[in-house]
């Protein structure tokens, strides 16, 4: 088998991904010390002896908070949409637009896992998270688009509102750019300018596009449920920001590890470049806010969404070890923490039992909104 890879090498060096190419008979064991984040040389078909624990307890905890969007009844959505007099024509739009923006954003985030980030990320245990976190986005859009079909909403609409209406493509256009370069076939990591050009991809995605714009939209939903309307469509969004959270919170430690690792990467030039990012990732946001909340609704403004937004921008820039953008702010949303933490024994909504916990292992350091 040796010989065959060493033959195929010689021939086809660039068509051999690295995942083969470093596989040689007889050679020493992987070590610990010779795992790193990107760059890795050594086989990465071995996950032991893991090196990332805060990698593998994250994969552990995604699979422990496994649940599908058909196991929750839609009955009483189903119901208050069709009433005429059930929902506000704002409580409609808010509803719409996020489900416009959230099912082709996930699948936007599945694709830069599955075509971009996987390949460069060159650690078996981030790969094991990777692919677990590429499933949930899957049962993301799965979500979505069962409350599409339960609420028979124009499915050609919701999924081109992307395209078509214009804060959400805003959105959408932000984050492509920074797939594209990912995806691109000839990039490869190991210099420092491509390497610095990762590290801004895996930003821009988990700490701005799961980390900031998902929130609005979270807060919104979760809003209605609160208020005991559109419940179903509510939980759904619950356990996907409990995921989302999770999603974050490793792109996060991966993002930590790699300047770890690579600490000539976080140039002053580099981190004025991230700030500005994440700066216009707000921006974005509250204009997505303004745009669904028009004349308020729920309690809830735009000036609200506003503070919020900055205070997780401030978290986040923390948690990647940078001084806060917008000092003081603060969260007009304490309730949003409770939301992520479902090891209750019955949801916030209680339309049913979300005890899918077979541990503590909702104990990880770093959430909360
Ligand atoms: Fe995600």
């Amino acid at each position: 088998m040796a010989t065959k890879i060493q033959t195929m090498e010689a021939v086809t060096e660039a068509y051999i991904p690295d995942e083969v190419k470093n596989v040689k008979l007889g050679e020493e064991r992987v070590t610990v010390g010779q795992k790193q984040m990107i760059n890795c040389r050594a086989d990465l078909n071995q996950l032991h002896p893991i090196k990332y624990m805060w990698a593998w307890d994250k994969y552990q905890a995604g699979c422990a908070n496994h649940w599908m969007p058909n196991e929750i009844n839609m009955a009483a959505d189903i119901n208050l949409w069709r009433d005429p007099n059930g929902l506000t024509e704002q409580e409609r739009i808010i509803i719409e637009r996020n489900l416009g923006f959230f099912s082709t954003a996930d699948s936007l985030v599945a694709n830069n896992i599955v075509l971009g980030i996987y390949r460069h990320i060159t650690n078996p245990e981030c790969r094991q998270y990777l692919l677990r976190q590429a499933f949930e986005e899957a049962v993301h859009t799965h979500a979505y688009q069962h409350v599409v079909e339960s609420l028979a909403l124009d499915q050609a609409r919701i999924f081109n509102m992307y395209r078509e209406v214009p804060v959400v493509a805003k959105k959408a256009n932000y984050a492509l750019p920074f797939t594209q370069s990912l995806a691109d076939q000839t990039f490869k990591t190991g210099t420092p300018e491509n390497d610095q050009r990762l590290l801004r991809d895996l930003i821009a995605y988990y700490v701005v596009f799961e980390g900031i714009f998902f929130y609005v939209g979270f807060v919104q939903v979760l809003s209605m449920g609160r208020r005991n309307k559109m419940v179903g469509t509510a939980e759904q969004f619950q356990y996907i920001l409990r995921d989302e959270s999770m999603h974050c919170n490793f792109g996060i430690d991966m993002i930590n590890q790699i300047k770890l690792e690579n600490p000539h990467l976080w140039t002053p030039e580099f981190e004025k470049e991230i700030r500005n990012i994440i700066k216009e990732g707000v921006d974005l946001e509250h204009e997505y806010a303004v745009d669904t909340m028009q004349d308020g609704v729920l309690g809830l403004n735009s000036d609200m969404f506003r503070e919020y937004l900055e205070y997780i921008a401030n978290r986040r820039m923390r948690q990647i070890g940078m001084d806060e953008e917008y000092p003081g702010a603060t969260t007009p949303f304490p309730w949003m923490s409770e939301m992520i933490d479902l090891k209750k024994e019955k949801n916030f909504f209680e339309t049913r039992v979300t005890e899918y916990q077979t541990g503590g292992a909702l104990d990880w350091d770093d959430e909360d909104e």
